[in-house]
């Protein structure tokens, strides 16, 4: 079987566009009070099927996120909602696929909306960057009252298999993952082949759209303010080499002209 993949979408996170873009509407004297836009991003995961193995890029929210999963403060801030049909257990069924049928799992890092149904795939091997699991553990377990984007209590299980990556990594063949500077200390981008083309899976290191640019436009809260510039050229970089497809993680509007599960693009 040759490779393919399927974007599943997993509901939608409701939060102010300042987190995507930093500054997107600045005061100014004749508008002193511009009105602040709260936004529904879409929220997605990835299934990489090969002949080998079948590999889900992140995992979306849990799906207690909304009822006390979340610190109130974090739920207030990012509201979750998912229809019955966003579950992962129920876009996975589109595909014919259960939870169980998942090799390998791919956490491009650590935040509440990609890391949140790791408790489902515990049979799974589980690969994530070193450095973004050991500053998360630091974050949420040694901060008081911490009500940051890191929940454990949704990765941080016992007998899991995890992969740890530093540098590249090749998942499977046509499968690669490799650490993106910016948004989190350890962001994982997946690149996959198809016969079709070349697919990029930046997560966070790049939002939507307007986050590329030109010009580019960095988030409102970053990790790594130079490194997102780093991150911006290579993603540039590596879709004008390979004309390749960027897939962002949160844009709504590219969202409403990709096909999701049960599409299969190959
Ligand atoms: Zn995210």
């Amino acid at each position: 079987m040759s490779t393919r993949l399927s974007i599943l979408d997993l509901g939608r996170l409701h939060l102010d566009l300042g987190w995507q873009l930093a500054m997107p509407a600045p005061s100014t004297t004749s508008t002193p009070n511009p009105p602040r836009e709260r936004l529904a991003l879409p929220v997605l995961g990835v299934v990489v099927q090969t002949a080998a193995r079948t590999i889900l890029f992140d995992t979306g929210c849990h799906p207690d996120a909304m009822k006390g999963r979340w610190t109130p403060r974090l739920a207030d801030t990012f509201s979750f909602r998912a229809e019955p049909e966003q579950t992962l257990e129920a876009q996975l069924a589109l595909l014919g696929l259960t939870p169980a049928a998942v090799t390998d799992v791919v956490l491009s890092h650590l935040h509440m909306d990609h890391a949140g149904n790791v408790e489902a795939l515990r049979h799974a091997k589980v690969w994530v960057h070193r450095g973004e699991l050991e500053f998360a553990l630091a974050e949420s377990l040694t901060t008081p009252d911490y009500t940051g984007p890191y929940i454990s209590a949704d990765w941080l299980l016992p007998d899991l298999d995890w992969r740890y990556v530093h540098g590249p990594a090749v998942v499977d063949r046509g499968v690669e993952v490799f650490p993106l500077r910016g948004h989190a200390p350890g962001v994982l981008c997946m690149q996959v082949e198809l016969a079709s083309g070349t697919f990029l899976f930046p997560s966070d290191s790049v939002y939507m759209r307007e986050s590329l640019g030109p010009p580019p436009c960095a988030p409102g809260v970053i990790h790594d303010s130079v490194g997102f510039r780093e991150t911006v050229d290579r993603i540039t970089y590596l879709r004008d080499h390979h004309d390749a497809t960027i897939v962002f993680p949160h844009d709504p509007e590219q969202l409403a002209t990709l096909s999701t599960a049960p599409h299969w693009y190959v």
